[in-house]
């Protein structure tokens, strides 16, 4: 199910979990700001989330709340990400959904990256 991109933050969503490591995850990527992982439901022959340590729920009250270092932080590390896949050259994707049109399905801010193959036109249409 969707969720709402404002609203308290849930400290019991999924991605809380992996980030406690109460849930296993694969990750290829952690620094003080952020943590990376592969989807468990990979849509391209690399999809890896980003996601903040802080307990932001999407990309509206990140944006707007919270403080410039762990904004700069996780854009950073979303870069970095990238860079250590090796995707740089042959391009990436990313996409971030925020809320009820867009699908949001984990109430804790998640950037997508995907890569390793031409990923064509940005949406179905
Ligand atoms: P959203 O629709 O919220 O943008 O995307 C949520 C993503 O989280 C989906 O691509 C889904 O496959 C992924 N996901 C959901 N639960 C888990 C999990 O327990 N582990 C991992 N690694 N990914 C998950």
């Amino acid at each position: 199910m969707p969720v709402a991109a404002l609203g308290p933050y849930d400290d019991s969503n999924i991605f809380a979990r992996i980030l406690r490591d109460e849930i296993p995850s694969r990750r290829v990527y952690e620094d003080d700001f952020a943590i990376a992982f592969h989807d468990i439901n990979p849509q391209a022959p690399l999809h890896v989330l980003v996601i903040p340590r802080g307990p932001w729920r999407s990309w509206a009250d990140f944006s707007s709340a919270a403080p410039d270092a762990e904004i700069v932080g996780f854009i950073r590390a979303v870069g970095a990400v990238a860079r250590q896949l090796g995707l740089e050259e042959p391009g990436y994707r990313l996409l971030a959904n925020a809320g009820l049109d867009a699908h949001q399905e984990v109430p804790h801010l998640h950037v997508h990256l995907f890569g390793g193959r031409p990923l064509g036109p940005m949406l179905v249409r």
